[in-house]
């Protein structure tokens, strides 16, 4: 029988170490991430946490971008081909063709050059289905944004090189590569007319999707947060806030900073033993420690680590433990928001998925209900904790409300741009993400904070952007 003395326990035991209170913790969170941003732009490698990289991209798309631009959007499981045609007038979008393939896994755990062999085959793939209207101009060639969404090195728009693989990638042969150069290369070896023009991370092209959208002031959308696979925040800084920036200073006075803020990690930040076994077992130990707290890859793996030991420690799905609750990253986050939001009086949802996904059939309403708790505290704290960061940023770039002084800053309007699976998919999460943010900033900044959704950057996005730095101008 189940030991519902020691499920008791082991359940507290997780919602007080998963707790996130504002003021005790989170602000003392906030505090260190806003240090940690100082450090990383004051000098290459300043902040262990925060590579704070420069994009190179120093303003968002004009509005009159036109022609047709392609996409290449790598940085999860998928990975997409698009064409996007620009109308000119604010960018209106004509249409859009896309192609969408799973990287088969051995690739993402391979060598370097199969992995871009096999996305420039994919390129290729793509262009040769196209009519003849879409062939470039004699001379010319197909110019592409690739969103590449890992920790790069950039050294101007259109080249880089990786810092480190995260979300389950570990390809050999990358290291001290311009990522554009092998892409490049791979293309030419096809014999493909196709060139990367912008070098880019979703987040960059989010904010640039968002800055578009109607109605919009200048300084506005200042921030874009992915929550997907990963996570990741960029945001506008200003020039004079950026010490290791060396050269020219752009016109504009302003660079987009990628943060790279899933690095962070902090003796405050609330880890479990599940947090700690689940990063031993990563393919990057000590590593991402805020994106493994957080991000679509790792919340179901968490929820069933939890639910592994109470199979062990508590009997609770009998006598035996069931097998696949041994199997790493069988339950996904998916699975965990499908179970936390089922609104059925029987949870039905969570009776299916626990059968269905780990062989559990037969459950008590009880148990499910267990369940439910349990994803309810892994995604509440995760959605804090993402609350948290926006906030650092809000409170870095003067947006937050605390600063001293009466210039404009004070009442404007800030966008954070969203996007990711993790956040579309899951309402619950959404909300209280942005209810943590406002009882941080408290309800009267909070409502000079907007924080939308803004689809498909790493797409679109890109394809803005490589159209805004292209070479036929
Ligand atoms: P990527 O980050 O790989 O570019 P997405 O932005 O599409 O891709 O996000 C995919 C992630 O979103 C998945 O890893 C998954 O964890 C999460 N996700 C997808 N659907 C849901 C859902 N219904 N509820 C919660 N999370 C989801
Ligand atoms: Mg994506």
């Amino acid at each position: 029988r189940s030991d519902w003395n020691r499920v008791a326990i082991v359940l507290e035991e997780l919602r007080r170490k998963c707790d996130t209170p504002a003021d005790e913790l989170l602000c003392v969170l906030i505090d260190g991430m806003v240090e940690e941003m100082k450090a990383g732009l004051a000098v290459e490698g300043g902040s262990k946490d925060y590579k704070m990289i420069l994009t190179y991209v120093d303003k968002l798309p004009s509005g009159k971008e036109r022609g047709h631009f392609y996409a290449l959007d790598l940085g999860g499981t998928n990975f997409r081909v698009l064409r996007v045609h620009f109308g000119g007038k604010e960018s209106q979008m004509k249409d859009q063709e896309y192609q969408e393939v799973s990287i088969p896994a051995e690739l993402m755990l391979g060598q370097h050059e199969e992995l871009f062999d096999f996305i420039a085959g994919k390129l290729a793939e793509f262009v040769s289905k196209e009519t003849d209207a879409y062939h470039p101009l004699p001379g010319r060639k197909r110019e592409l944004g690739f969103t590449f969404s890992f920790p790069i090195k950039q050294t101007s728009i259109d080249a880089g090189t990786l810092i480190k693989w995260t979300k389950g990638f570990a390809v050999e042969g990358t290291a001290g590569k311009d990522v554009v150069q092998a892409l490049n290369e791979a293309m030419e070896k096809r014999g493909l007319d196709m060139v990367v023009t912008a070098l880019v991370n979703d987040t960059v092209g989010t904010l640039a999707v968002a800055s578009l959208a109607t109605q919009k002031q200048d300084d506005e959308v200042m921030i874009s947060v992915i929550l997907g696979t990963g996570t990741n925040a960029c945001y506008v800084e200003s020039i004079d806030a950026i010490p290791k920036w060396e050269g020219p200073k752009p016109s504009s006075g302003k660079m987009i900073i990628s943060m790279e803020w899933g690095g962070f990690s902090s003796s405050f930040l609330p880890r479990t033993q599940y947090d700690e076994a689940l990063d031993a077992a990563s393919v990057n130990p000590g590593e991402q420690i805020y994106e493994k707290l957080l991000s679509g890859m790792y919340l179901g793996d968490v929820v069933r680590r939890v639910l592994l030991r109470l199979a062990e420690e508590a009997a609770l799905f009998g006598p035996t433990v069931p097998s696949k609750l041994l199997v790493p990253f069988i339950l996904g986050t998916p699975h965990v928001s499908a179970m936390h939001q089922d609104e059925s009086s029987d949870l039905q949802v969570v009776g299916k998925i626990l059968g269905n996904v780990l062989g559990i059939d037969e459950t008590s309403l009880e148990l499910r209900k267990l369940v439910v708790d349990i994803c309810s505290i892994v995604a509440k704290r995760a959605a804090r904790l993402a609350g948290a960061g926006i906030v650092g940023i809000l409170k870095k770039i003067g947006r937050d409300g605390t600063k001293q002084d009466s210039s404009a800053t004070q009442n404007k309007r800030t966008v954070v741009a969203m996007d990711g699976g993790l956040y579309e998919h899951y309402p619950w999460f959404r909300a209280e993400l942005k209810a943590a943010v406002a009882e941080l900033l408290g309800s009267e900044v909070a409502k000079n904070v907007v924080i939308e959704l803004s689809k498909d950057g790493s797409g679109i996005g890109a394809a803005l952007l490589a159209a805004a730095h292209s070479r036929y101008g």
